[in-house]
């Protein structure tokens, strides 16, 4: 071939290699998480109605990532190609035989699953804290709830339906493709987009919320007790406080409170901004909030007393520790919160939750219990997630995928002897790691 042809086809290359940027450019689609501290500039983002056009999206596409309500403070989400959302993919709820699995649509919010569920007589088995994430993001993330006996919603997933990389369409189980099940069970999305999970459920049950104030050293020492007496049960603890707010949740046959009102978001909202201005009254407001919440109960239907509201805007860390660990390792991030007179203003939570066997999951193989520790969005939270995040990690804690830390793709291997088939199988289903992104580049190098 002669020189010249040899540059005209390179200038032609280079051509189209700079209009296809400038077309992806001329999409780009900023995306932000719940939290506001992850920011994506997305080629283009797009919420398909129909499981052909999300084919196609997928098989076009450069780089995918799916968000579901963006609720993750971990850049996992974040892509600079095509973003995906399911909130309008018609998908239907479907109810198997025995009625004790039901296929669901992987991008419903999990409030609109439990009212769709509750009217068809069943509930979740266990939920977290709050009902507006995708199911499937909950699922793909290990999210919990607490409950001793409990695992996290990734142990109800008995099946997944998912567009692959090429566009094609695979359905998973125990029998079907087992070992993409056991991945697609905590995945982060890198296998490729859920479309349906298939979910075991329970018949319809109410639930009544019990809250109550003790002491820190009560709680602590009364915690084993109370955790096997009680269907669920976590407490709050602000680091400057000598009490905690215990909370419990037991199934009742009837019962039915009327929805709390926000006047306390609204006051705690003041306080948070209070403290970002004036750090030192954080130990004397921590202390007064713990007295200003009240002992009270509440009942009714399980997904409506599952969820709170959370609309203050904070940054979140959280380690699953295994649980004989948990009580010492609370007290020494307290007392590191209060040497180093952090003016933290949110209080730590303690959960429990039981042991799975999911490859990804923090809980496998381990019973936890499951410590987070929060910061108000506006102020600086990456000096005390470093420090508290040294004694949680000495404690053998694994961290929460969507909640800040700091891991490398070497401690993933340490801290996770199944991550390996994980990794063989990501690198099977999507060898071009379409449905990678910087950040789970780097957390997952080993299964390049
Ligand atoms: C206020 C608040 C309260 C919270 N409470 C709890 C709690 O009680 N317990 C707990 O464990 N966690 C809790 N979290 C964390 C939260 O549950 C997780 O971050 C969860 O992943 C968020 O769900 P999402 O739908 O927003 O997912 P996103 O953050 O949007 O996505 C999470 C992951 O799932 C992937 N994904 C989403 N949809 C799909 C799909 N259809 N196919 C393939 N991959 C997909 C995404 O790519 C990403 O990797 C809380 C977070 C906030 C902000």
């Amino acid at each position: 071939m002669s020189g010249d042809r040899v540059f005209l086809r390179r200038r032609f290359s280079a051509m189209k290699r700079r209009e296809t940027q400038d077309r992806e450019l001329k999409h780009v689609a900023e995306w932000r998480n719940w939290s506001g501290s992850v920011v994506a500039q997305a080629s283009a983002i797009e919420k398909p109605r129909t499981e052909a056009e999300l084919q196609r999206l997928v098989a076009a596409a450069r780089k995918v990532r799916v968000a579901g309500a963006g609720h993750s403070f971990m850049p996992i989400c974040a892509t600079d190609g095509l973003l995906l959302s399911l909130l309008d993919l018609e998908v239907a709820l479907e109810v198997a035989e025995d009625r004790r699995t039901v296929w669901v649509p992987a991008g419903w919010p999990i409030g609109k699953l439990t009212d769709a569920l509750w009217a068809l007589g069943f509930s979740l088995i266990n939920q977290g804290d709050i009902n507006k994430q995708a199911i499937a993001g909950a699922v793909s993330t290990a999210t919990h709830g607490t409950g001793r006996t409990l695992g996290s919603l990734a142990t109800a997933a008995e099946g997944f339906r998912l567009v692959l990389a090429d566009g094609s369409v695979v359905e998973c189980d125990r029998e079907r493709e087992p070992d993409l099940f056991q991945a697609a069970r905590v995945s982060l999305g890198m296998l490729g987009v859920v479309t349906r999970i298939k979910l075991k459920v329970l018949p319809a049950y109410r639930l009544k919320e019990t809250l109550w104030r003790q002491s820190l050293a009560s709680a602590l020492a009364e915690w084993d007790q109370l955790a096997d007496s009680h269907r669920h049960i976590e407490f709050f603890h602000f680091p400057y406080s000598e009490h905690v707010n215990m909370k419990t949740l037991d199934v009742v046959e009837a019962g039915d409170s009327p929805d709390p009102g926000e006047f306390e978001d609204t006051v705690f909202q003041a306080v948070c901004d209070l403290v970002t201005v004036w750090p030192r009254t954080a130990p004397t407001l921590q202390r007064m909030l713990t007295r200003a919440i009240r002992g009270s109960e509440r009942a009714g239907p399980a997904g409506r007393i599952f969820p709170s509201e959370r609309n203050v805007k904070f940054e979140e860390m959280e380690y699953e520790i295994p649980a004989a660990n948990g009580p010492a390792a609370l007290k020494e991030a307290m007392n590191l919160v209060r040497d180093k007179r952090w003016p933290i203003i949110f209080p730590f939570e303690f959960r429990t939750v039981a042991a799975d066997d999911i490859w990804l999951s923090p809980m496998s193989g381990t019973a936890c219990v499951s410590i987070s520790f929060h910061q108000y969005a506006k102020m600086d939270w990456k000096t005390p997630f470093a420090g508290v995040e040294k004694v949680f990690q000495a404690a053998g804690g694994r961290p929460h995928w969507a909640k800040r830390h700091t891991l490398t793709s070497a401690d993933v291997l340490r801290l996770y002897p199944d991550a390996p088939k994980f990794g063989a199988v990501r690198k099977r289903i999507d060898p071009g790691g379409k449905f990678l992104n910087d950040h789970l580049s780097e957390l997952f190098a080993f299964s390049l």
